[in-house]
């Protein structure tokens, strides 16, 4: 069992069941079309002890402002703008209230920064790990939303910046170096929601997500969705690190999208205008249903792989 696997077998138990207007699962977030042309989005992502942080390394602070970027980024993913959240936690007793107080600290501070508001949630206990599962509600333009099925043959593969920064920052705090920039990335990761709403509004965009897996899983995502492949240009790759983090690490939360190769200039230009984030060109959507990589135009024979839980 894998974790995709897993998540196909539920989706495949509830087609029987009506969809209720709903899109969804498989893409970042859920859609719901509400009239006039609008719809909300809905999504969810646990942060777990052990697993996504640790609490003797990371502050609370830090780990209620990653709780809450991880969540909305999966909204600006789709080119929407996240409006609430919802908020569950379950904390063992050995976390008395001052763990609480700066989780939610960290918590209000993410969610300041893009206005969106907390409108609800679940506060237990736990028996073993702190455990926390956020949901964002996001709202967009009908046409704005951007799946991960609509690449077409002869796009241009755009990522939201510098890769790499979360992998080498999460091994610098393993090693106990918390205040590198590559750590700061890691412990304080920026949802592109600017970015993601202005890449919405871009009829010429035509896929779009968002990197939790590592470049490598993700883009297969894309791939799978809308029936074609891609080669990636291995020396166009922006990495604070090494290839292999760049492709392959995690927790980035940077944008990853495909545009009408004649429009690709004019986006790159109006996103770094309006946001400051520059977009840069990776690769090219192709005919075909895998990667192939390259190197100064030479294939080569390596399979990059991402994060997958199990
Ligand atoms: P992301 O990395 O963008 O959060 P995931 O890879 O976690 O997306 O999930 C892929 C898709 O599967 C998403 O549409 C998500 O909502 C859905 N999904 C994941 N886990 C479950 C689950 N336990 N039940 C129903 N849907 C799920
Ligand atoms: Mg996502």
């Amino acid at each position: 069992m894998s974790e995709f696997s897993l998540i196909e077998d539920i989706r495949a138990l509830f087609e029987s069941i009506p969809k209720n207007n709903f899109e969804g699962i498989g893409d970042d977030c859920a859609v719901l079309p509400i009239g006039n042309n609008e719809a909300l989005l809905f999504t969810s992502d646990m942060l777990n002890e052990g697993i996504h942080f640790l609490p003797e390394r990371v502050s609370a602070h830090d780990i209620g402002y990653k709780a809450v970027m991880v969540n909305i980024s999966d909204i600006a993913a789709m080119g929407a703008t996240p409006v609430a959240t919802l908020l569950s936690i379950a904390l063992p007793k050995r976390y008395g209230e001052e763990w609480a107080k700066g989780f939610i600290e960290g918590y209000r501070k993410a969610s300041a920064e893009f206005g969106v508001t907390l409108v609800g949630g679940d506060t237990t206990a736990s028996a073993s790990d702190i455990i926390i599962s956020v949901t964002a509600i996001g709202r967009a333009p009908m046409q704005n939303i951007k799946r991960r099925n609509g690449a077409k043959v002869g796009d241009t593969i755009l990522v939201g910046g510098v890769l790499g920064g979360s992998a080498a920052g999460l091994r610098d705090i393993l090693r106990g170096e918390c205040d590198t920039a590559n750590a700061l990335t890691h412990r304080l990761p920026q949802a592109q929601v600017r970015e993601g709403e202005l890449l919405g509004s871009e009829s010429k965009v035509h896929a779009m997500m968002d990197i939790s897996d590592g470049i490598a899983s993700d883009l297969r995502h894309i791939l799978k969705a809308s029936g074609v492949g891609a080669i990636v240009d291995l020396e166009r790759m922006p990495t604070c690190s090494t290839i292999e983090d760049a492709l392959c690490g995690g927790e980035e939360y940077k944008l990853l999208l495909t545009v009408a190769s004649d429009a690709e200039k004019e986006i790159i230009e109006r996103c770094y205008t309006a946001t400051g984030t520059l977009l840069c060109a990776i690769g090219t959507i192709t005919e075909g249903n895998d990667i192939e990589w390259r190197r100064n135009g030479e294939r080569i024979d390596v399979e990059y792989r991402g994060y997958e839980h199990f």
